[in-house]
């Protein structure tokens, strides 16, 4: 089986928390919140750090899967942002998002498509800035590191 690693994207390769924040600060809440988020994701930015991340995740010559819970809606945006990341482009990846209909949480989400993933290739290692979704692929039996 082919090996792969999964791969976060936002608070790991780009800073996006900031339009959460603002969104917030607008008293945007629930669907409201992640419309705001969708509309404004093109001024997210590259996250400081994000050569380290990419040094790791480019590490081997596993395939790379982004398994993000930023919506469907939000892909041409998504590649925009991944662009700026030349070595990511030669390399090649994959790229699961969540269905627009899809309203469960991040670690829930991740682990549904975590599961169809597992069928086709052998995860070597899931990175993630979020704890919730650390401990899900962990649970799974995926070797899982918190980026931070
Ligand atoms: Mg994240």
């Amino acid at each position: 089986m082919e090996k792969a690693i999964i791969c976060d994207i936002d608070g790991c390769l780009i800073d996006s928390s900031f339009l959460l924040k603002e969104g917030k600060n607008k008293g945007l809440k629930d669907l409201a919140l992640f419309e705001y988020f969708d509309k404004n994701l093109h001024r997210a930015k590259k996250l400081k750090g994000s050569k380290k991340y990419l040094n790791l995740i480019l590490k081997g010559n596993r395939k790379i899967i982004f398994l993000t819970a930023r919506s469907e809606k939000t892909r041409a945006i998504t590649y925009t942002q991944l662009n700026i990341f030349p070595p990511l482009i030669a390399r090649g990846f994959l790229l699961k998002m969540r269905p627009e209909n899809n309203t469960q949480s991040s670690a829930k989400y991740k682990e549904n498509v975590l599961k169809k993933i597992m069928k086709d290739f052998e995860i070597e290692l899931a990175v993630d800035d979020e704890l919730t979704n650390v401990e899900m692929y962990k649970r799974n039996g995926i070797n899982a590191k918190l980026w931070k």
